[in-house]
């Protein structure tokens, strides 16, 4: 299935189990406002690519929009499209107002040098420039973007404007108005709701074998958060392969040669051996936590999890024939739009700082996200005992619910 197939039967889903109006189903079913853009972009070599970048604004109706910014070969319409409505009901279910968009250009960013990136982002940047905005839609980091894309949005956008707009992204360097805690807090989040979900299975995370796909942002920071709790983090992955060791990886080794080598397998990993990214997935272990890309647990490998919990770290790792089956075989899911909303709050305090120009400390950040992320933890949980549906169909029934209530009270214009 394609993200925006799986996306699309979710609505469906949750839609049937709160009796939504049909119109109003119609209307979360399709994006606001897309605008596909081909640019061209002038290479090191003298020669001028054409690129395509995509933003899409699925939903506007709780506030404005938000969502990432994404690098690589694979994106297209239906992606963006499909990142666009998650991040609407994400915003919706940690309840805070925002909207749901994203955008992306298909590039192979691994084989650009950092100049070709700068352009590519720049020459992107002003040809969206007409849709994003502090009040309009405020991008950030996805995959293969990071702070210094940020950075080179905001430089460009304020060019445009004539004075320097900070609020126009999220997840920008401290220096330019980046807020502490927003580059640990996807993957915290996805760390805190991963507790709350062993908490509430009863079993102590101290101990537990977490295993991890994808090692960036997400990944790699929920495993250090994992690490740090006395959890043994057996498995870890990037986007060639993995490194597995039953007694447990040393986390802060495997990311440093990562970050300095650009791959996993580190001189003095004792014991551990190199598995594929499938291996992975089906490892036995007590918290999986996918953190790569869309559609990896799906009908063909659902039956050989072995995990107690799921919790996503990426945006649609698991498809929904995955979900009935997982959820039939008692496996605890802490779905996307909850497990990494932590990055969407924490984006949020950003945008607050900026309009604000005011700065938080460190430590009020931390608590505030910790407080959202484990109140929106029990209100799904809670709706997934009442209403009898898994924890994926509550969160939705959560966020869809408070889009429906908002659009309500705003009515239909004229
Ligand atoms: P990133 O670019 O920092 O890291 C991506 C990681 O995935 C890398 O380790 C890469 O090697 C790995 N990867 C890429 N292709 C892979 C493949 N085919 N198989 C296995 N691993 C692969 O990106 P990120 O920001 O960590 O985003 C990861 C996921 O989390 C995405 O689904 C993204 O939409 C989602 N997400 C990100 C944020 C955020 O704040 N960055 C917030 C919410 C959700």
């Amino acid at each position: 299935m394609s993200p925006l197939d799986v996306a699309m039967k979710q609505v469906q889903i949750a839609a049937d189990k709160l009796r939504l109006d049909p119109g109003f189903c119609e209307k979360i079913t399709q994006t606001k406002r897309e605008l596909i853009v081909h640019f061209p972009v002038k290479m090191d070599d003298g020669s001028i690519k054409v690129f395509t970048g995509y933003r899409v604004q699925h939903n506007m109706t709780r506030g404005p929009g938000k969502g990432g910014i994404r690098y690589h070969p694979d994106v297209d319409l239906d992606e963006v499209r499909a990142l666009a409505m998650w991040m609407t009901w994400k915003a919706a279910v940690v309840n805070i107002p925002f909207g749901g968009a994203k955008g992306g250009v298909q590039c192979d960013p691994k084989s650009m040098s950092v100049r070709e990136l700068e352009n590519m982002t720049r020459r992107f940047t002003w040809e969206i420039a007409m849709m994003i905005g502090p009040d309009q839609d405020i991008p950030a980091p996805d995959v293969y973007t990071n702070p210094q894309v940020m950075a080179w949005i905001m430089d460009t956008y304020s060019m445009l404007k004539g004075y320097s707009v900070h609020g126009v992204v999220t997840g920008k360097p401290l220096e330019l108005g980046g807020s502490l805690g927003r580059f640990e807090a996807t993957g915290k989040g996805v760390f805190v709701t991963a507790q709350e979900a062993a908490h509430h299975l009863n079993f102590p995370i101290e101990g537990a074998r977490v295993v991890v796909q994808g090692c960036g942002n997400v990944g790699g920071i929920a495993a250090q958060y994992f690490d740090k709790a006395g959890a043994k983090v057996i498995g870890i992955s990037d986007s060639k392969g993995g490194m597995y060791n039953r007694k447990g990886l040393n986390v802060s080794e495997v990311l440093d040669c990562k970050k300095r080598y650009s791959c996993l397998i580190t001189p003095g990993a004792k014991g551990a051996d190199e598995i594929t990214n499938e291996e992975l997935l089906e490892l036995d272990c007590d918290i999986l936590v996918p953190s790569a890309l869309e559609n990896q647990i799906t009908h063909k490998n659902a039956r050989k999890i072995k995990a107690k919990i799921i919790a996503e770290g990426a945006n649609g790792p698991t498809t929904p024939e995955a979900d009935e089956i997982l959820h039939d075989r008692g496996i605890f899911m802490v779905p996307d739009i909850l497990a990494n909303a932590g990055g969407v709050t924490v984006s949020y305090f950003e945008w607050v700082q900026n309009l604000q120009e005011l700065l938080w400390n460190e430590e009020e950040i931390s608590d505030r996200l910790t407080r959202i992320m484990k109140r929106s933890f029990v209100e799904v949980l809670s709706i997934s005992q009442k209403d009898k549906v898994d924890m994926r169909t509550a969160a939705l029934m959560l966020g869809i619910g408070r889009v429906a209530e908002a659009q309500k009270l705003r009515g239909i214009y004229p």
